[in-house]
């Protein structure tokens, strides 16, 4: 048997960062920047007022008082976007919007609650100091910086420098598109009628979602029987629109394991048992001329689940360009006793973990859900956490401090 670490290995070694290209701001949102992006010019290009109030020169305004307010004669009026360049005289002021630009002759802004509010004259009822409420040239940006490093995610904060430094597109890795397959006669829709020994079909859902949510664009294939010429035919067809193809079921040992039966003879897919519980049987390689990755999980939709987690991730975070860190983890006690854990094998346990804040080894607190099969699903929905119970360890007492690796949040 491989360990876990080998096969994380392996499975990393099919992927590249997938290859940059020039994309318009929102369809790079998600994406990950492959080249670093500088300022071309200052920010802000030139000075201009923080507020809505009027320029003065802050000379004028020395003797202001409420009982003696100045008063100035308004010589003009600047709007944001304003281009006329105007110039304000000494014993003048021109109205000014947020964002305009500051007029020459000027060197304060008074905010516009500092006085009447006059539109051809204005009395001030205070001094200002020099640079009051101004925007000086490039304090924001200085001209040449980098504003945007090569592996930064493009969010919202990201996609907004981008813009405010004036680039309409930025060289990115794109999401990968991820194609998700699953396999099994007795797969039936949700939301269809079910018959004997049917069960609906989970996997494809859960694995569409997990990679959407690892900032992918996922799209869910469905399921197909056992049949092998059609899974090969459908693993083939899928190909011309995937960065990566993940397929479940069909690996293990029986006699209808199709998708073990129908890549092998492909040749470049090799499948293994990987040390661990749930999610031994595992298949990695590629497929087609484009020599598409595609990794092969179990069908047991918590095995499955637990692939994605501990191979997918990593792999769909070098193909977007980033380091393919595992899930973070932290140590916790156990709030309850794991009875007994398979010898030779890594047991990930689904989990609740919760931060109690208590003195001690570690302010975190595990409990390991109750139904540990791999074919129950129903511990997946509330677990936030994978408690790992090492190979040589068989049993672990309430209390004991272990590794407990947090699950992706989702949104
Ligand atoms: P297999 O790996 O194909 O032998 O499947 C192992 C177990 O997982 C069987 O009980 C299957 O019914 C179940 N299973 C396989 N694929 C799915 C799926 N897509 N959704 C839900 N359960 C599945
Ligand atoms: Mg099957």
């Amino acid at each position: 048997m491989k360990t876990v670490e080998q096969h994380i290995r392996d499975v990393l070694d099919l992927v590249e960062p997938l290859e940059p290209i020039e994309l318009d701001l929102l369809r790079a949102h998600g994406g990950v920047l492959a080249e670093a992006v500088s300022s071309a010019v200052s920010l802000p290009q030139f000075d201009n007022s923080s507020m809505d109030g009027y320029a003065v020169a802050a000379d004028d305004l020395a003797g202001a008082s409420a009982q003696e307010p100045v008063r100035l004669p308004v010589v003009a009026d600047i709007p944001a976007g304003d281009v006329a360049a105007t110039a304000v005289r000494r014993g003048h002021c021109a109205r000014i919007m947020t964002g305009a630009p500051l007029p020459r002759g000027a060197d304060a802004v008074v905010p516009v609650e500092w006085t009447d509010g006059g539109l051809a004259t204005v009395a001030v009822d205070r001094p200002v100091q020099p640079g009051n409420a101004i925007r000086r040239v490039g304090e924001d940006v200085e001209k040449g910086t980098t504003v945007l490093r090569p592996g930064v995610r493009l969010g919202a904060g990201e996609l907004a420098v981008a813009a405010a430094v004036g680039r309409g597109t930025v060289p990115v890795h794109p999401r990968p598109r991820v194609v998700v397959l699953s396999t099994g006669a007795e797969l039936v829709e949700p939301g269809s009628p079910i018959g004997p020994g049917q069960i609906w079909e989970s996997n494809s859902y859960m694995l569409t979602a997990a990679a959407l949510d690892a900032g992918c664009s996922a799209v869910r294939r469905g399921f197909v029987g056992d049949d092998p010429a059609t899974v090969l035919e459908t693993v083939e067809d899928v190909l011309v629109q995937a960065d990566i193809v993940l397929t479940t079921g069909g690996v293990s040992m029986g006699a209808y394991d199709v998708v073990k039966e129908v890549l092998s003879r492909l040749g470049t897919v090799s499948f293994d048992k990987v040390a661990m519980q749930p999610g031994m049987p595992q298949g990695a390689g590629t497929v087609g001329e484009s020599a598409t990755p595609i990794l092969t999980l179990p069908g047991n939709p918590v095995s499955s689940y637990v692939s994605f987690q501990l191979f997918v991730r990593p792999v769909l975070r070098r193909l977007r360009g980033l380091a393919p860190d595992p899930l973070p983890a932290v140590h916790a006690r156990l709030t309850a006793p794991v009875p007994h854990s398979p010898k030779g094998r890594r047991s990930y346990l689904r989990a609740v973990l919760e931060y109690d804040g208590s003195a001690g080894p570690t302010p975190y607190t595990a409990q390991p859900a109750t139904r540990q099969g791999s074919h129950q699903l129903s511990a997946l929905a509330e677990a936030n956490a994978l408690v790992v119970v090492p190979e040589a360890v068989t049993e672990l007492e309430e209390g004991s401090v272990v590794e407990v690796l947090r699950l992706p949040e989702a949104f």
